[in-house]
């Protein structure tokens, strides 16, 4: 008998039809003697028309209010599946974030797991019980609802075996494990039997949805065994996340191409060349709570430089506005903006002892005549910012060119 966490994604709980497909796949597994944690996201499509609705009584939403909102769709598909399973004749019980007691921090909207009290869910699991969860959701100190961020649903499920030192965490969704890039994108993508969490780490910040980011952080500090599988299909052992390379086979030098469109970028013009001018810029970036990707500062031989970096596309409009004070304190001479930009990633294990990525990297991009707008690298990535009309064209050539498409 084994302890497993499952969880099942907005598509895969997407119709009630579905919904009794899951229950059905649930049953099995209980038949087979495993006890079993069930977390799911709400149904598709669900989290933004809760969000829009939002949006329509207010341009920006207050966030706490905006968590009671969209943490209401998840609520829904608990109790429905929770029926579901009794119609299998298999004994269930629902929770909500809150009734768990799945305490976050207080960030609303992009809340952080601080503790999760599993003593009702062992309750339930030994007296025989399928515990379904409510994805995506929390409760802070104080008792007001939290949510996790945009697929967070998957971290819910990791912190849950982690909490509950599971045997397995299993993440059903809508493709049957981890490929080497989006195969919605890329009909040629393959999938990988095995990825490594540092390279999954770095292909979900870089923008693989397959997995949100922290599940992934979860996974990796708690040594939960991850694996990623498909709830359409009956049998597949998907993709599993391991900690260890694997040795015992020639590693391929990229593992996958990740892609982005979410991001913006803003150059600061006409800057003084100075000591300090980085941080005068930054950190006030820093003290309006903006994340910043991707940094490029030119060297100036005039005494001035040009200074670039990349946000959220969801966050343009406030730290244009920052920079807009900046540049007046500063003395700079413009700040221009480009939302139309993507970032398109390399990444793998086998880069560390191979040279020669990057530069296959931009000659493929130059065939194309794709330009390059910013460059940045890691021990096991290497990203470029693009424009965005050429997202599709650039994950397609470089797919091929690092001969992703063919079986290792
Ligand atoms: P769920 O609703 O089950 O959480 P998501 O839409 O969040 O599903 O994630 C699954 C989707 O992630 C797939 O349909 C696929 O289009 C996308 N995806 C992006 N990159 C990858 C990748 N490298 N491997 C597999 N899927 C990917
Ligand atoms: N329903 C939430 C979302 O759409 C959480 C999740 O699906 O993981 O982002
Ligand atoms: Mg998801």
């Amino acid at each position: 008998m084994a302890l497993i966490v499952q969880k099942y994604g907005g598509t895969s709980v997407g119709t009630t039809e579905r919904i009794k497909n899951v229950a059905k796949r649930i049953a099995r597994f209980k038949k087979e003697g495993h006890q079993l944690v069930v977390v799911v996201s709400a149904m598709t499509g669900e989290t933004n028309r809760l969000i829009g609705l939002a949006k329509e009584i207010q341009t920006t939403p207050d966030p706490r209010e905006l968590d009671v909102v969209v943490s209401t769709g998840e609520q829904v598909t608990i109790g429905l599946l929770s029926m579901a399973l009794m119609e299998q004749g298999v004994k269930a019980r629902s929770y909500t974030g809150q009734q768990v007691r799945i305490l976050t921090d207080n960030s609303h909207t992009k809340a952080r797991i601080l503790k999760i009290d599993e003593d009702s869910i062992r309750q339930d699991l030994d007296d025989g019980h399928v515990v379904v969860v409510a994805g995506f959701q929390g409760v802070d100190e104080a008792g007001n609802i939290t949510t996790l961020g945009r697929g967070g649903s998957d971290t819910t499920g990791v912190a849950l075996a982690a909490a509950l030192r599971a045997d397995e965490c299993q993440i059903y969704t809508d493709v049957d494990g981890v490929y080497t890039t989006d195969p919605r994108i890329v009909p040629e993508a393959r999938k990988l039997d095995r990825i490594t969490f540092e390279e999954m780490l770095e292909m979900a910040s870089l923008g693989s949805k397959v997995l949100q980011i922290r599940s992934v952080e979860f996974a990796g500090k708690y040594k939960v065994k991850l694996r990623v599988l498909s709830s359409f299909q009956e049998d597949g052992e998907g993709t599993l996340i391991t900690v260890e390379e694997d040795s015992s086979m020639e590693q391929p030098i990229i593992s996958g191409i990740a892609f982005n469109r979410d991001e913006a970028k803003l150059t600061v013009l006409g800057v003084p060349d100075r000591p300090g001018i980085a941080y005068q810029i930054l950190g006030p970036i820093a003290d309006a709570n903006l994340d910043v990707d991707m940094i490029i500062q030119n060297v100036g031989y005039d005494g001035t430089t040009d200074f670039s970096f990349t946000v959220n596309r969801s966050e343009f409009d406030n730290a244009r506005a920052v920079l807009e004070q900046v540049k007046t304190h500063i003395g700079a001479r413009e700040v221009v903006g480009d939302k139309s930009i993507c970032k398109v990633s390399a990444v793998g294990v086998g880069m560390r002892s191979h040279p020669g990525v990057a530069s296959r990297m931009f000659r493929t991009l130059a065939e194309e005549g794709i330009n390059i707008q910013m460059i940045s690298t890691s021990e096991i990535k290497i990203s470029v910012v693009l424009d965005e009309k050429y997202l599709e064209l650039a994950v397609r050539v470089l797919h091929k060119a690092f001969e992703l498409d063919q079986v290792s």
